[in-house]
């Protein structure tokens, strides 16, 4: 059977990266969480007190950075590392959320993640979710779905996430985080949220985790098949 990409794009705490990861679990395909590698160079910036007017700070910065991921074998799922620390748990906490999209605005810190990421999807097989993964940086994908939900249903969702890793944190602080990211990230210059042409809107808001997932799976399986002209003629 052929390897596909499949690229997952849309609002942030729409149910992207727990669709995505189950998604590639399901076909035996790598999943690669590219919000995880922004939140990563926040992290970063912000351990390094980078100026984000300073272009030669960045720059000289992002050369610095490496982003990779490692399976966890006790949680079953891949941690984020930074320069070969794992920060999952750090770069989930809410004072990366409210800086990351003004760190993933900035042109060189794209170009850098973006070159990153075409090497981890090369060889084909990945889930990738984020912004501008079937615009930008897969624009060939051959599956792209482009995920909304209604914005209460986001945040009462990204609640319950944080308060499972141990986070308590008030509903209309995430509402207006979720709020000021999704403005930040479609009107930015570079590379803006927006959904592709070819892409298969995901409409979240009453589906549940299982459901988005099967549709999914669903599509991603069509799609392989197309691609594997030997499978349709048997
Ligand atoms: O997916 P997540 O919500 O963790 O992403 C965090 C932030 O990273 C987004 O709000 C956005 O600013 C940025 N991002 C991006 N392009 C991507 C993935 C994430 O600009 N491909």
């Amino acid at each position: 059977m052929k390897k596909i990409v499949i690229a997952i794009d849309g609002y942030s705490a729409c149910g992207k990266s727990s669709t995505a990861r189950e998604v590639a679990s399901a076909l035996g395909y790598t999943y690669i969480d590219t919000g995880a590698m922004y939140r990563a160079v926040t992290l970063y910036f912000q351990q390094n007190h980078v100026s984000l007017s300073n272009e030669k700070d960045i720059a000289k910065a992002v050369a610095n950075i490496e982003v990779s991921f490692v399976l966890n074998a006790e949680k079953g799922s891949f941690d984020t590392y930074l320069n070969g620390l794992n920060v999952e748990k750090e770069i989930r906490q809410m004072y990366i959320s409210e800086s990351v999209s003004q760190v993933s605005r900035i042109r060189a810190v794209r170009d850098a993640m973006v070159a990153q990421q075409r090497r981890l999807g090369k060889k084909k097989g990945v889930v990738m979710d984020g912004r501008d993964i079937g615009t930008v940086v897969f624009p060939e994908a051959e599956l792209k779905i482009f995920m909304l939900a209604d914005m209460h249903v986001r945040a009462e969702r990204r609640q319950k996430e944080l308060l499972e890793k141990g986070q308590m944190v008030n509903f209309d602080e995430i509402m207006d985080n979720l709020e000021m990211r999704d403005t930040i990230d479609t009107t930015r210059q570079e590379s803006p949220l927006k959904q592709a042409k070819d892409a298969i809107v995901v409409n979240t808001t009453f589906l549940l985790l299982e459901e988005q997932i099967d549709e999914i799976v669903n599509l991603a399986l069509g799609r392989i098949l197309q691609e594997s002209p030997e499978s349709s003629r048997s």
